[in-house]
């Protein structure tokens, strides 16, 4: 039997209306959350998300600034920039779109964003407070998969998880978050002996690891739930061949923009899952979803006790 597929839209739609109502409800008391983002140069797919982003923000009722330094910056002058930007009361997030030009320090760069600011869940103290389920902000990637085994009624606690891939980004908080869920988590890398045999006892697996197609039915349990974070390019009639030969809306799609997108996951995995999320339409879409109501979170935990949780506000 086919896989049930993860509708990354429409759950990213839910959380956006969500985060839209309650942007209107704080308007009313006279908060705006705000977020900045940080545009370095002009990388042609960094513009796309960083426009992308804005363009949601003011769909919902955030305020929302792009800053576009030159492709030449230097370490010190992104520095003072997100100084500026941390001391700015009507700016809850900041988000510096990676990757930053060779020249810049990203990491001293990144270091520099408040962690109340810091709404794509970098800073080590965020993760700190992930790691000792502390309320904190969370990376939205994986944030956004969370939200969608939940809103998925996907059970974990007590599941067994395997995350395969083990970056600063997705993979350890995805690991981190799901253990805080109390499922039983194995993180796989590429120094893993018989990744097959590992992400055969998944309940719930997560592949993120940027590797096309690379997850194949041999991985995977029967009616296990599959993640797909990858977000691979195919350009090639060969490639497309391998994997969606015969696939006519692929086909279509392809013709008309020269690629198609592929995950971590091979299409064959569909007959053999009991869910997953597809590629493009999966997990993608959650991304962009999270960093809003990260936006929205930062607000409330950072400006003024009556918007803190009492976790937060004992955090001080
Ligand atoms: P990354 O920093 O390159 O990390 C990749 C991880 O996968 C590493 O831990 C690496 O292991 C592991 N890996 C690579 N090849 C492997 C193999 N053959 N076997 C086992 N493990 C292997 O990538 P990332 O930033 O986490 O992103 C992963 C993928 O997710 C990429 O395709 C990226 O485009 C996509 N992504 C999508 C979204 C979204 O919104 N959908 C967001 C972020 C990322 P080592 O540590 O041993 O090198």
């Amino acid at each position: 039997m086919a896989a049930t597929l993860l509708d990354g839209i429409r759950i990213a739609n839910e959380i956006k209306n969500e985060v839209a109502e309650e942007a209107g409800r704080l308007s009313e008391t006279g908060l705006r959350p705000g977020l900045a983002a940080v545009l370095v140069g002009s990388n042609p797919a960094s513009e796309i998300y960083v426009r992308s982003k804005v363009q949601t923000c003011q769909a919902l009722g955030l305020y929302s600034e792009k800053i576009t330094p030159p492709e030449f910056s230097t370490t010190a002058e992104l520095l003072e920039l997100v100084h500026d930007l941390n001391a700015r009361d009507e700016i809850d997030g900041i988000l510096v779109q990676l990757p930053l030009p060779p020249q810049v320090d990203s990491k001293k760069v990144l270091l520099a964003v408040l962690p109340e600011k810091d709404v794509d869940g970098f800073h080590p103290m965020n993760v700190g407070f992930l790691s000792t389920q502390r309320p904190g902000l969370v990376p939205c990637t994986p944030a956004g998969i969370m939200e969608m085994l939940r809103r998925s009624n996907i059970p974990l606690q007590g599941a067994d998880a395997v995350v395969v891939g083990r970056s600063d980004i997705v993979g350890k908080p995805m690991a981190m978050l799901l253990t805080n869920a109390n499922a039983t988590v194995t993180i796989c890398h590429s120094k893993t002996r018989d990744l097959p045999g590992v992400c055969h006892r998944a309940d719930i697996l997560v592949a993120a690891m940027g590797r096309t197609g690379f997850v194949t039915r041999a991985f995977v349990k029967p009616g296990a739930t599959v993640i797909d974070v990858g977000m691979n390019k195919i350009t090639t009639r060969e490639e497309f061949d391998k994997y969606f030969k015969g696939n006519e809306k692929r086909e279509q799609a392809f013709a008309k923009n020269g690629y198609t997108l592929i995950g971590d996951v091979h299409p064959e995995v569909a007959e053999v899952a009991g869910a997953l999320t597809p590629v493009p339409g999966g997990v993608g879409p959650l991304t962009i979803a999270m960093l809003m109501a990260n936006t929205l979170k930062a607000a409330k935990l950072r400006r003024g006790a009556r918007f803190q949780s009492p976790a937060m506000a004992e955090r001080g």
